[in-house]
């Protein structure tokens, strides 16, 4: 999300005028976008920031001193921690949250007489979606597409919906122009991006008034959006737009899962078969004090669902572990639910408390640091263990394999499967589609068959130049992986 916030804010900078550059020495501006989620990327900011009023007082004092340095912080720490940046620490000369990035140009405007200029509105309608993002690397093969902002679910532990304001989507016309866009420079991978991606709801388009359909075992703290264009048309229109270009989409909740988004996800070739699932926690309880809006038992019931409707399915999750009055016994069912769902990526986290949020408010950050770290080691350790032998499961396979580039240490080639794991080979030629043979190169798609495999990375021997349509002609994406394990048992 931040990436693709800082290509919002470029698009926007470079419109008045603005230039970039890689080089310390050269900027007269340091704009830090920054992350609100955790502690630890808190003190990451706080550490670049004493660099950078390191230079800028070097600068004063250098030959360079007519060109004097502003420092801005942007995103959700500049909403959080305004005070403490102008008045406490006199840190900044810039400060402007998730929703002033149009007001940019002003504010460092302002800071030309030297004044501290501040933004930090929140808004109810703002989506950027005029703003066409401009990639920070142009060559790169994926690019993240924002579709909504904000977030009206209020988990108890989460500081987004704070900082980020309420949930509002992008209307579905702009999102598709930027799709095809993308289309036309070659970008081989769209991430649909958002804090609640599958609540989009396009109000501005006529459709059914259908309310959502919440699965069984799940419930919203907010009401029920009815109109206008859904999750699952939205994915069913951008697949459409080219049919090599691989669809993604993070982050989700469980709770907006419906049969529709299951169904154009198992149909699309070419949107992937990763399902981001995140439970946060294993135990009911620990649930119902996070207010996720589900038990346990509804959220296992969900993986089943998804397993039935697009088998082989690959999911991805975010877990907590120490969360107010987490007792060994809570965080055992954690422990469990990582054992009973295949999860092939996880985001593990010991929990961190947020100023705001409601848990700051009603509950007891009271698991010791130590306990916490024991139990995020706990959680790392199952889900190494796990994924490692969901590769290896996957040795002697052939997986299709989008082109990234290289791997910087060892100088092979790097890309990713159709969920998400890291593939690399060494460079070879191999046959094209019409019979040639050449080098592979970042965008291509690569058949490749698995010979090795660690938790996080798998490693093959490339075997021909394909597409999506071509390696998914006869086969499909869950017959394919049926076939490959049949044949392995
Ligand atoms: S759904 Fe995600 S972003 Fe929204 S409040 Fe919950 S954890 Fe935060």
């Amino acid at each position: 999300m931040n990436l693709n916030d800082t290509e919002i804010v470029w698009s926007i900078l470079k419109k008045s005028g603005f230039e970039k550059t890689e080089l310390e020495e050269e900027a007269d501006i340091f704009l830090v976008m920054t992350c609100a989620v955790r502690e630890g990327a808190e003190s990451k900011i706080w550490h670049r920031l004493d660099h950078l009023r390191g230079f800028k007082r070097r600068r004063a004092i250098s030959k360079n001193k007519n060109k004097p340095v502003k420092i801005g912080i942007l995103g959700c720490m500049a909403e959080r921690l305004k005070e403490k940046l102008i008045e406490k620490e006199k840190a900044v000369d810039v400060v402007a949250g998730p929703d002033s990035y149009r007001d940019l140009p002003r504010l460092l405007a302002l800071t030309e007489s030297g004044q501290t200029a501040v933004n930090v509105l929140l808004s109810l309608d703002e989506t950027y979606a005029d703003v066409m993002p401009v990639s920070l690397n142009q060559n790169n093969v994926s690019a993240f597409v924002s579709i909504m902002r904000g977030c009206d679910n209020m988990c108890t532990y989460c500081i987004v919906p704070f900082t980020r304001g309420r949930e509002r989507s992008r209307p579905v016309t702009s999102l598709l122009e930027e799709v095809r866009h993308l289309a036309g420079r070659g970008v081989k991978e769209v991430t649909l991006l958002g804090q609640n991606v599958n609540s989009y709801r396009d109000v501005t388009e006529q459709s059914e008034p259908s309310a959502t359909q919440l699965a069984k075992g799940f419930k919203t703290v907010y009401k029920s959006k009815k109109g206008g264009l859904r999750f699952a048309d939205l994915l069913d229109k951008v697949s459409a737009i080219d049919p090599e270009m691989r669809i993604r989409f993070t982050a989700a909740h469980p709770k907006d899962f419906p049969d529709e988004v299951l169904e154009v996800i198992s149909e699309r070739a070419n949107i992937c078969k990763l399902l981001h699932l995140p439970a946060q926690s294993g135990s009911s309880s620990v649930l119902e004090r996070m207010r996720r809006g589900y038990t346990r038992e509804a959220y296992l019931e969900l993986v089943e669902t998804v397993k039935a409707k697009i088998p082989a399915v690959g999911l991805s999750t975010d877990m907590i572990c120490g969360f107010c009055g987490e007792t060994e016994e809570e965080f055992q069912e954690t422990l469990s639910l990582m054992e009973i769902v295949d999860y092939n990526i996880a985001f593990l986290f010991p929990y961190s408390m947020r100023e705001k949020t409601a848990a700051y408010r009603r509950y007891k950050d009271d698991v010791p640091d130590e306990v916490k770290k024991d139990r995020h080691n706990r959680m790392l350790e199952i889900y190494r263990r796990k994924c490692q032998a969901l590769n290896e499961a996957e040795i002697g396979n052939i997986h299709l394999v989008l082109i990234e580039g290289t791997v910087k240490k060892t100088g092979q080639i790097m890309g990713r499967n159709e969920i998400y794991i890291k593939v690399v080979f060494d460079q070879e030629s191999i046959l094209t589609e019409d019979g040639g043979k050449r080098l592979v190169k970042p965008g291509d798609y690569v058949a490749v068959k698995i010979t090795a495999a660690r938790s996080s990375v798998m490693t093959g021997i490339p075997l021909y130049h394909t597409s999506i349509r071509d390696f998914y002609k006869e086969v499909s994406w869950s017959e394919r992986y049926l076939r490959n394990h049949r044949v392995n048992e």
